[in-house]
C-alpha cells in the first residue's frame, strides 16, 4: 500500500492518456485521469477522426463526376453542410463516450476537469464542484498539443484554426487557409470539395516541406489540376475585418485576398502552458516540449510524458504506442520502448498520399547511392470516366543491401495500401522479395510488384 490515492494519475484523456489509464488499471493498479474538454482528444474530437468524416463527405464531388463518365446520371448534385455537420457531431458524441466506457469498465477513475501540478506528487483539479488536490506514486502527462497562430501578423483574432473549423455555422463562399502542411492541405482540399472557393496561401516555395520531392510536384500538379489555388511565397502582413464582416488578408506584394473564413494551419505547440511543471521539477527541451527518455521519463523519474506533448512524431498511432510502452515498462515490468523507423503517414489530400520510410534526399543523404524506381499512370477506374488523375507509386532502394529503404504513393488508396507496405518496410524485405509477391490484378498496388526499371531522375541522367 502507498500513502497515496493512487498508484498512477494521467493528465489528459487523448490517444496516449486513453491507452495508458486503460492499460495500468488492467494490470491492477489504482488509476485516475483527468480531462478538460472531452474524452478522447485531439483525434476523436477535433481532429483524426471528425476530419476523416469531412473527406469522406467532400469527395463525394469526385465520385459523382466519375460516376457520370459511367453513366449515371446523378442530376446537380447539393451539400448540406449543417445536416453533416450535426451527424458527424453525433458521431463524435458517441465515440467519446465509447472511451469513456471503456475506461470505466477497465476500473479507472474520471476527473471532468483541468488538472494542474501543485508539487511532483500532487495535481490540482478543476472539477464543478471545486478543487480537489489528489496525489499519485507516479503521474504521466499526456495533455497533447494545441494549434499555433503567427504571433506577427496583426488581426490573427478573426480567424480560425482546426480548432473551430468543425463547427463552422455555415459553410462559407470564400475560404483562405494559410500554411502548407498536413492540416492546410488537407482542410484546403475538405473545402475544394465541398464546393468553397478556396485559396492555399503557403509562405514556401512548394507544400508538404519534409516529404519526397516527387511526391510533392506530383500532389502539386494534381491540386493545380483539379482548380485549387494555391499561391505560394505568400506571406501574411495583417487580417482586417470590414464592416460587411469580410475578411480582408493583406499578404505578399501588396496583395488583398477577401474570404468570409481565414484558417490558419501553422503548425501546433505542446499543451504544457499553465500545468505547473515548475511546480513539480518538469524540464522542456529546446522546442518547448516536455523532455522525455527512450521510456518517456521526465526529469523526474516518478513522472512520464507521452504523445503530442512531447513532440516526437505527432501522430495518433505514435501517441498510443508510447503509451503501450509506458505501461509495459511501469506497470507490467516488460521494459519497452517505441522505435520510431518506418512509420507509415498519410495526408488525406485529393488526392491522398502514403508514404513510409525514406524520402529519396534522405536516402541519398544516409545511403550515399540509392536506386528509384517510379511510376506515373492513369489509374483505369478513373481513366474509364474520362478523368485526368494521374498516380504516383515511388520506391527507394539500397543498392548494397536490396532493401526497400521508403515506399511513397500518391494517388487512391494510397494511405489503405501505405499501410501494408509498411509491414514490409518495416520487416526490412529486399526489393526483389517484393518482386517474388505475384500481383493482384487488376488493382492499382499491383504496380508496387512489378516495377522492373530503374528510374533516373532528370537532373541526375544529365550529370551521368
Ligand atoms: P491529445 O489527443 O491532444 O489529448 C490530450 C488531451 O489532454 C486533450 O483531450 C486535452 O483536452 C487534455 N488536456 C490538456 N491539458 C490538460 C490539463 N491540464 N488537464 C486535463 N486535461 C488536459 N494523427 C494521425 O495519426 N492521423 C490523422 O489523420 C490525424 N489528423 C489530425 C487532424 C487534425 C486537425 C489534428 C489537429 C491532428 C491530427 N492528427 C492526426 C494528430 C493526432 O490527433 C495527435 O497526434 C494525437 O491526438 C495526439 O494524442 P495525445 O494523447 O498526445 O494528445
Ligand atoms: P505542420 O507542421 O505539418 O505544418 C505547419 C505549416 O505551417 C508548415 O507549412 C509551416 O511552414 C507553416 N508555418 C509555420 N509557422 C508559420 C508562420 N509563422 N507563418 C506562416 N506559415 C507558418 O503542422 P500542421 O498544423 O499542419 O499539423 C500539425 C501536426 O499534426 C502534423 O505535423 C502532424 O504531425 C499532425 N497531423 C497529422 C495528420 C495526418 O496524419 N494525416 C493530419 C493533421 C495533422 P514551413 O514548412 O515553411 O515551416
Amino acid at each position: 500500500m502507498t500513502n497515496y490515492d493512487y498508484d498512477l494519475f494521467v493528465i489528459g484523456a487523448g490517444s496516449g492518456g486513453v491507452r495508458a489509464a486503460r492499460l495500468a488499471a488492467l494490470s491492477g493498479a489504482k488509476v485516475a485521469v483527468a480531462e478538460e474538454s472531452r474524452v478522447g482528444g485531439t483525434c476523436v474530437v477535433r481532429g483524426c477522426v471528425p476530419k476523416k468524416f469531412m473527406v469522406f463527405a467532400s469527395d463525394f464531388r469526385t465520385q459523382f463526376e466519375l460516376a457520370k463518365g459511367y453513366g449515371w446520371d446523378v442530376g446537380e448534385p447539393t451539400f448540406d453542410w449543417c445536416a453533416f455537420r450535426d451527424k458527424k457531431d453525433a458521431e463524435i458524441a458517441r465515440l467519446s463516450g465509447i472511451y469513456v466506457a471503456n475506461l470505466m469498465k477497465a476500473g479507472a477513475d474520471l476527473f471532468h476537469g483541468r488538472a494542474v501540478f501543485v508539487d511532483p506528487h500532487t495535481v490540482e483539479v478543476d472539477l464543478r464542484e471545486g478543487k480537489k488536490r489528489i496525489t499519485a506514486a507516479k503521474i504521466l502527462i499526456a495533455t497533447g498539443g494545441r494549434p499555433k497562430l503567427p504571433d506577427d501578423v496583426p488581426g490573427t483574432e478573426h480567424a480560425i484554426t482546426s480548432d473551430e473549423v468543425f463547427h463552422l455555422p455555415e459553410l462559407p463562399k470564400r475560404m483562405l487557409i494559410v500554411g502548407g502542411g498536413y492540416i492546410a492541405v488537407e482542410f484546403a482540399c475538405i473545402f475544394h470539395g465541398l464546393g468553397v472557393d478556396v485559396t492555399l496561401a503557403y509562405r514556401g516555395s512548394n507544400l508538404l516541406r519534409g516529404f519526397d520531392e516527387d511526391v510533392r510536384s506530383h500532389l502539386a500538379d494534381e491540386l493545380r489540376r483539379r482548380g485549387l489555388r494555391v499561391a505560394l511565397a505568400c506571406r501574411h502582413e495583417r487580417i482586417e475585418k470590414r464592416e460587411d464582416g469580410i475578411l480582408v488578408s493583406h499578404v505578399t506584394d501588396s496583395m488583398v485576398i477577401e474570404s468570409e473564413v481565414v484558417m490558419f494551419a501553422t503548425g501546433r505547440e505542446p499543451h504544457v502552458k499553465g500545468l505547473g511543471l515548475d511546480k513539480a521539477g518538469v524540464t522542456l527541451n529546446d522546442k518547448g516540449a516536455i523532455a522525455v527518455d527512450d521510456f518517456s521519463t521526465t526529469s523526474v523519474p516518478h513522472i512520464w510524458a507521452v504523445g503530442d506533448v512531447t513532440d516526437r512524431m505527432n501522430l495518433t498511432p505514435v501517441a498510443i504506442r508510447e503509451a503501450q510502452c509506458f505501461a509495459e515498462t511501469v506497470f507490467y515490468d516488460r521494459p519497452m520502448h517505441f522505435t520510431y523507423d518506418a512509420v507509415p503517414t498519410a495526408v488525406f489530400s485529393q488526392p491522398p498520399i502514403g508514404v513510409v520510410g525514406l524520402t529519396e534526399a534522405q536516402a541519398r543523404h544516409e545511403y550515399g547511392k540509392v536506386d528509384v524506381y517510379l511510376t506515373r499512370f492513369r489509374p483505369m477506374r478513373t481513366l474509364f470516366a474520362g478523368d485526368e488523375t494521374r498516380m504516383l507509386m515511388k520506391l527507394i532502394v539500397d543498392p548494397k543491401t536490396d532493401k526497400v529503404l521508403g515506399c511513397h504513393i500518391v494517388g487512391e488508396e494510397g494511405p489503405e495500401t501505405i499501410q501494408l507496405a509498411a509491414i514490409a518496410v518495416k520487416a526490412g524485405l529486399t526489393k526483389a522479395q517484393w518482386d517474388a509477391t505475384c500481383a493482384l490484378h487488376p488493382t492499382v498496388s499491383e504496380e508496387l510488384v512489378t516495377l522492373r526499371e530503374k528510374y533516373m531522375p532528370p537532373e541526375l541522367a544529365a550529370a551521368e
